[in-house]
């Protein structure tokens, strides 16, 4: 039974979850990933996950399926109330934490999966994240994929995770609370500024679209650390079909260029999105998120290993200049896919 505990000391939620030590570690286990033939996120093996959330389907199968974590951090089945016991606080692990099957396809990267591929499973998340919003219990909603074992993926498939809890972390926390300050000292969005900042200086511009504009941030933590940033939308929600196509097609040619510098490379996907519904921890900047926040996706390359300065510090030593890593990403002959 998983617990959310209070950390006093810190400030923050952890989340304490025995459950989790029972995970199967494939790529850990085998110096060759496990054959598609014991895949349980393969064609043929639904059997093997728990009962399915959602799915899309056409005739021919399924292209995405997200089903409950087996090996899940938090359940909606726990009811959500405090403990206190003392100076120490404690909450059942209520939350939601789902797998999303990205493809069918056990090999596939997102170098190598088309942008209809890629847009389904986009299209995916949208979904699955408008749904857990509506459960007005859960305030902070994390998506991300992790790929390789660097990067603490524990199975090959492509797939990205859900995890939905009632507080926010200490880390976004302090991300919204910033972007609220600057909003309300210049009355502009921090990122419009940076949007502008960058498009004027042009060293470390990827692609710039028409709905999303990339990049490799300024003071990147990670070598080759990308972002792809909407213009115009605080919430991957609020992306129509027009909205997806182009973020899928932006993810598909960043990936393509990334794996041509890189060769096959470790990484973390996260979608920095916004809380989801109002509580004591955000109550001050909720009404203004619509204009103080935009939603984005922020890949960084697991390249070299954390260590402790970084875990002490909670700051990074990044050993390749963003500008460098643009150069080399930005490329004048499109890669073909
Ligand atoms: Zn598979």
């Amino acid at each position: 039974m998983s617990e959310l505990r209070y950390d006093l000391l810190h400030d923050e939620y952890i989340l304490i979850a025995p459950e989790r030590l029972h995970r199967p570690l494939s790529l850990q286990r085998a110096a060759e990933p496990p054959e598609p033939a014991l895949c349980p996120f393969c064609p043929g093996h639904e059997d093997l996950t728990p009962p399915e959330i959602y799915a899309l389907r056409d005739s021919k199968g399924w292209h995405t399926r997200v089903v409950p974590n087996r090996y899940k951090a938090v359940q909606i089945e726990t009811p959500f109330e405090a403990h206190r016991e003392g100076v120490n606080e404690r909450w059942g692990g209520f939350g939601a934490h789902e797998i999303v099957i990205n493809t069918p396809r056990h090999d596939a990267t997102l170098a190598t999966m088309s942008e209809e591929e890629i847009f389904d499973w986009l299209y995916t998340v949208r979904e699955r994240v408008a749904d857990l919003s509506r459960d007005q219990r859960l305030v902070q909603i994390d998506c991300f994929k992790n790929h390789g074992l660097a990067a603490g993926a524990s199975q090959p498939h492509p797939h990205s995770q859900i995890l939905a809890l009632p507080v926010m972390s200490k880390a976004q926390k302090a991300q919204f609370r910033h972007a609220h300050r600057y909003w309300r000292e210049h009355g502009r969005s921090l990122y419009e500024d940076i949007i502008e900042q960058e498009s004027r200086e042009r060293t470390r511009t990827l692609i710039e679209g028409e709905r999303f504009f990339s990049y490799c941030p300024y003071a990147s933590s990670f070598a080759f650390e990308s972002v792809i940033l909407s213009r115009n939308c605080a919430n991957i929600t609020e992306l129509n079909e027009e909205a997806l196509r182009e973020l899928a097609a932006t993810v598909g040619q960043l990936f393509v260029r990334l794996h041509r510098e890189l060769g096959p490379f470790a990484y973390n996907l996260l979608f920095i999105l916004p809380p989801v519904n109002r509580n004591f921890e955000n109550e001050e900047f909720f009404d203004e998120l619509p204009r103080l926040h935009r939603f984005y996706l922020r890949i960084t390359p697991r390249i070299y290993t954390l260590a402790g300065y970084e875990l002490m510090s909670q700051s990074a030593i990044n050993p390749v200049a963003p500008e460098l890593a643009a150069g080399r990403l930005r490329s004048d002959d499109e890669p073909s896919r």
